[in-house]
């Protein structure tokens, strides 16, 4: 399957790379010794699909197993001709990089690694019944990962980056000596990623977004969605993004909106509705940070979708 071409958001100004060629089930070296799987679980929050990627050959280690689908575990199993699987990572307990997790460690036996219990609140603060099952709350994995691990084979190392924002459990791996990052959903080239409260945190999202800012990787392989070339750009468009954003909804309070569904419409045009309630909790994630900050006000706290906010008399 093959799409092409640049979806240009006109609300954002930010230019979405669509451009991904790929089959279902197909193991595509994708770098040096990097391999990627797209399992066919294709929507409005996965792009194509879950990308699983394998590192090294002889020990591998995938990266997300993805959904719980046979054509794609097949797929994953059928690429290791005679080869062994390592590592089990994940770069975060969202159901579709980790559903598969227990078929492939029953497959394998080789440890699942990812950060663990956050000790934070998981899931959206949503009145969408549906809200909270994309967090596999009951992953527990066989070794925690923290932020300067490393992990190594004969021919790959990994180094462990903690990327709070989308998840608060979000890990990105960098292969060392190819300026090469896997970056999870915190950095997606196809769209901007979901920072959904308590799930998601905005000030924490924008944190990991400066630090891989930081770094000097050439390119990032994204969970969902193709390659992205010149990171480092995509990263400051997103901060840009971000901060547009920000300004457009204190706008909105200025002129006296006080309620979320009030701010959506102006914020977001020619929204899917499937995408409402996700824009409505993004919309929530930039008024909690701006409350966290003083710059703007809120009567319950934590604040929910329907909470009023305004902007403190100086
Ligand atoms: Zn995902």
């Amino acid at each position: 399957m093959s799409t092409s071409g640049y979806a240009a958001n006109s609300a954002s100004r930010l230019a979405f790379n669509s451009e991904m060629n790929f089959d279902y089930g197909v193991a595509v070296e994708v770098a040096p010794g990097v391999r990627r799987i797209v399992a066919n679980n294709p929507g409005p929050f996965t792009f194509k699909g879950t990308n699983t990627y394998l590192v090294g050959r002889g020990d591998v280690a995938v990266i997300d197993p993805g959904p719980d689908d046979e054509t794609h575990l097949d797929a994953i199993t059928a690429a290791l001709d005679g080869e062994r699987i390592s590592h089990i990572l994940i770069t975060h307990t969202h159901r579709d990089h980790t559903d598969a997790v227990a078929r492939l460690k029953a497959y394998s036996n080789a440890p699942v690694l990812a950060f663990g219990d956050t000790g934070k609140e998981r899931g959206a603060r949503t009145t969408s019944p549906s809200g909270k099952a994309f967090v596999d709350l009951d992953f527990t994995p066989d070794e925690t990962l923290r932020d300067g691990d490393t992990l190594e084979a004969a021919d790959w190392a990994l180094d462990v980056i903690h990327t709070p924002g989308h998840a608060p459990d979000h890990l990105c791996f960098a292969l060392r000596g190819q300026r090469t990052l896997f970056s999870g959903d915190h950095v997606m080239g196809w769209n901007t990623t979901v920072v959904a409260p308590p799930e998601g945190n905005m000030s924490e999202y924008l944190a990991s977004l400066e630090r891989l800012a930081e770094r000097r990787d050439k390119l990032f392989f994204p969970g969902h969605g193709g390659r992205i070339e010149m990171p480092q750009r995509v990263i400051r468009a997103y901060l840009i993004h971000r901060k547009m954003r920000e300004s457009a909804i204190y706008a909105c309070l200025k002129n006296g909106d006080r309620f979320i569904p009030q701010i959506v419409p102006k914020i977001y045009s020619r929204l899917h509705s499937k995408l409402e309630p996700a824009a409505a909790l993004s919309v929530l994630a930039h008024l909690e940070y701006l409350v966290e900050r003083g710059l703007v006000q809120c009567e319950e706290l934590p604040a929910a979708i329907h909470s009023a906010f305004s902007i403190p008399r100086p």
